[in-house]
């Protein structure tokens, strides 16, 4: 049984507030936003860590990454924005599947 939060929301198990969803991708609200803008950025395909990626992975983080861009205005991140991706137990991460932190609409402060 897969107990993964992301997965039963890609599946509609637990609800979200969703930004954006195509066939591998999916956008929503975090539930604890640390800034202005927080929309959280998941591949449909479950895998937990940025150091899993593969060659398919890897792919889909490009397209990610300019699909974020391109989508920009929409999101309300036209001022800027900043992509997080936490990585294991010194970083913080609390969800074991892979996901982008997209933050903005609010100057950022800067720290580790
Ligand atoms: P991490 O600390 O793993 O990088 O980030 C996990 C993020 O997921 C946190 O910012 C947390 O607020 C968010 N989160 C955890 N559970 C849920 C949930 O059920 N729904 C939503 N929308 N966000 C969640
Ligand atoms: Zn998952």
């Amino acid at each position: 049984m897969n107990d993964c939060i992301f997965c039963k929301i890609i599946a509609g198990e637990i609800p979200s507030a969703k930004v954006y969803e195509d066939d591998e991708v999916l956008m929503f609200k975090d539930i604890a936003p640390i800034a202005k803008i927080h929309i959280l950025c998941v591949p449909k395909e479950h895998f937990a860590y940025l150091s899993e990626l593969n060659a398919a992975r890897a792919a889909w983080l490009g397209r990610t990454l300019k699909k974020i861009g391109k989508m920009k205005d929409e999101l309300g991140l036209g001022d800027g924005y900043r992509l997080v991706i936490n990585q294991g137990e010194n970083a913080g991460q609390s969800v074991h599947h892979l996901h982008i932190h997209i933050l903005g609409g609010e100057t950022l402060p800067w720290g580790k």
